[in-house]
C-alpha cells in the first residue's frame, strides 16, 4: 500500500475531547553545489516564513523522486513566500539536490533521519556530514514512525539534533501523542516532555530549528486535528519554548503534520501558531502538494503572522 492509498479512504476532522487542553548516481556535483542556505530568503519582517515540507517516506527513491522534486520546484518558484522542503529517501538525496541546484531552485532537501556519529562502524546509518555532502540542508528527526518502529526515544532524538547542529543541518523535530495518550488526557504532558528534551539544542540553532507537531493518530490515517485543536497544542508548544527563550519561541516555526491535504490545509495554516505543514502522503502528488504551497503563500501575503 502506498502512502497515498493510506490517506485516500478517509478524510475526517477529529474534534478534541474536552480532556485534551488540550536516479541518478550521486556525482561530484552533489558535494560541491547544492548547499543553498544563503539562497533562502529571511522570514518576512514581523513574521515567520511559512514552511511546507514533504516527507516522501519509503517512496520516490530514484528517478521518480527527481521528477517529483522538479514539479514541486515549479510551484515553489511561483510562491516564494513559502519555504519548501522535500525529504526523499537517502538514495535520492544527491540526485534530487542536483536537479534542484541545476534549476536554481530554492527548494530545500532534507534527510528523513540522521545518525549522531559522524563516521565509523555503524552499518546502515547516515551522518550529518554525509547528508550535507549529498546536498541536504535539513534533517527530519524523531518522526513518529521512527519512534514507533525503530526505537527512537527522546534521548536519541536529542543526540541526533545535536549532531545535525554540529554538522550544519537544520532540524525538523517531530513531536506528537498517540491515540491512547490523547484519550488518557496526556497530550500536553507528552508534548511537553518531547519538546523539553530538545529545546536546549534548538536554542543553539538560533531559531533555525523547526518543530512539527504530528499527532500520531493523524499520520497516514485521513484523520486531521481540527484547526482549533491543533492551534491549542501549537500555542502550548510556543509557550514552552518561551519559558526557555522568548526570541526562540517567536522565531521557531511550528508545523502541523497529520493527513494534511489541499482540501484541509487552509483552516490549519490560518491559525496563528501554525507556521506550515509537514506533509506525508499528499506530498507524493505534485499538484496537491503545490496547492498547499500556494495556500501557505496566499495566507502569508494576506499578513498572517505579520
Ligand atoms: C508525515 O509523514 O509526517 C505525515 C504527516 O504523513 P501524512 O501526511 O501522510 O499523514
Amino acid at each position: 500500500m502506498s502512502a497515498n492509498d493510506e490517506t485516500e479512504n478517509a478524510d475526517t476532522t477529529v474534534v478534541a475531547e474536552p480532556s485534551v487542553t488540550e536516479q541518478a548516481t550521486p556525482d561530484e556535483k552533489a558535494s560541491e553545489a547544492p548547499i543553498a542556505d544563503d539562497a533562502i530568503p529571511a522570514a518576512p519582517k514581523g513574521g515567520r516564513r511559512p514552511m511546507i515540507a514533504g516527507n516522501w517516506k519509503l517512496n520516490a527513491g530514484g528517478a521518480d523522486g527527481c521528477d517529483l522534486a522538479l514539479a514541486v520546484a515549479r510551484y515553489a518558484a511561483d510562491h516564494e513566500e513559502t519555504e519548501v522542503v522535500v525529504a526523499p529517501p537517502f538514495t535520492a538525496i544527491a540526485a534530487v539536490s542536483n536537479e534542484l541546484y541545476n534549476k536554481k531552485s530554492d527548494v530545500g532537501v532534507a534527510g528523513q533521519d540522521v545518525y549522531w556519529e559522524d563516521s565509523g562502524a555503524f552499518t546502515g546509518e547516515v551522518s550529518a556530514s554525509m547528508l550535507r555532502m549529498a546536498g541536504a540542508t535539513w534533517a527530519i528527526i524523531g518522526h513518529s514512525e521512527r519512534r514507533q518502529h525503530f526505537g527512537e526515544t527522546d534521548e536519541t532524538v536529542v543526540k541526533k539534533v545535536a549532531a545535525a547542529n554540529a554538522g550544519g543541518l537544520k532540524c525538523i523535530v517531530c513531536v506528537g501523542e498517540t491515540l491512547d495518550q490523547r484519550e488518557a488526557g496526556q497530550t500536553l504532558e507528552v508534548i511537553g516532555r518531547q519538546v523539553s528534551a530538545v529545546v536546549g539544542e534548538l536554542a543553539k540553532s538560533g531559531g533555525d530549528g523547526v518543530i512539527a507537531y504530528e499527532p500520531v493518530w493523524a499520520i497516514g490515517t485521513g484523520k486531521v486535528a481540527s484547526p482549533e485543536d491543533a492551534q491549542e497544542i501549537h500555542g502550548a508548544i510556543r509557550k514552552l519554548l518561551a519559558e526557555t527563550d522568548v526570541e526562540l519561541a517567536e522565531q521557531t516555526r511550528i508545523l502541523y503534520g497529520g493527513s494534511v491535504k489541499a482540501n484541509n490545509a487552509e483552516g490549519l495554516l490560518a491559525q496563528p501558531d501554525i507556521d506550515g505543514a509537514l506533509v506525508g502522503g499528499a506530498s507524493l502528488e505534485a499538484d496537491g502538494f503545490g496547492k498547499i504551497i500556494e495556500i501557505a503563500a496566499k495566507l502569508a501575503r494576506q499578513g498572517k503572522n505579520g
